[in-house]
């Protein structure tokens, strides 16, 4: 099942959710404390949340016990850098007057920062990306050094031709028109449920994550190191 697809059903679950609570727990039946939840992340912070898969350059050694580790953090430091949750203010993104408790109000963190290129994309574009390559996709994975050559002429063939087969137009799903009862009890025709918006994948987005991708392995080649993604 693909990504989009389970947001798709998610989106009916939670529909019918929606609207079970709407009639057991009504605003005027009850005197519920009014939370202060509000999102107020950027979108730059939601970005962060949406998209979970790196590619990158990592470097395979073997440990005391003769098994070998892919160490995905061999080409960088730990670093002060400025908080991703609340983009450095040191105020938390969710509520009022309330430390980050991710930098505890600091603003900056000790992070791994990498010094090898490294690409962030969507689960579903993560597993589009390793068809390209002509990989069965998975969640995480290595190319090893010695088989980076191969690869690495599959992206610049890819570069080079046409990839409309990777591409994905966009689409809206959910919120459909329909009869529910408001918070008064009464009957009314909207929206139900929510929408589901899927951004698609353009030409230009795929030729982009082909460079980024030929980057990454032309630093691994460089740097006597593999490729892996998790
Ligand atoms: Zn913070």
């Amino acid at each position: 099942m693909r990504a989009f697809e389970f947001l798709a059903e998610l989106d009916v679950k939670y529909g019918a959710k929606r609207h079970t609570i709407g009639d057991i727990y009504g605003k005027k039946n009850l005197k519920v404390p009014t939370a202060k939840y509000k999102d107020k992340r950027t979108k730059k912070q939601k970005g962060i949340f949406t998209e979970s898969v790196d590619f990158t350059v990592t470097k395979s050694y073997k440990d005391d016990k003769g098994r070998t580790v892919n160490d995905m953090s061999h080409f960088g430091d730990r670093k002060d850098v400025d908080c991703w949750v609340c983009d450095a203010s040191g105020k938390s993104p969710y509520y009022d007057d309330v430390d980050c408790d991710y930098c505890e109000g600091k603003g900056q963190r000790n992070e791994f920062v990498s010094d090898a290129p490294e690409m962030n994309v969507s689960n579903s574009n993560a597993f589009e990306i390793q068809k390209m390559l002509g990989l069965e996709p998975d969640y995480g994975g290595i190319i090893e050094n010695k088989d980076l050559p191969n690869f690495m002429r599959r992206l610049i063939q890819l570069k080079n031709s046409d990839t409309s087969q990777y591409t994905e137009p966009g689409s809206m799903s959910g919120g459909k028109t329909g009869r529910y009862k408001d918070e008064e009890g009464n009957d009314r025709i909207g929206k139900t449920g929510i929408t589901m918006y899927n951004m698609g994948r353009s030409d230009s987005q795929v030729k982009g994550y082909i460079d980024e991708l030929l980057k990454i392995f032309k630093f691994a080649q460089d740097n006597d190191a593999d490729v892996g993604w998790g």
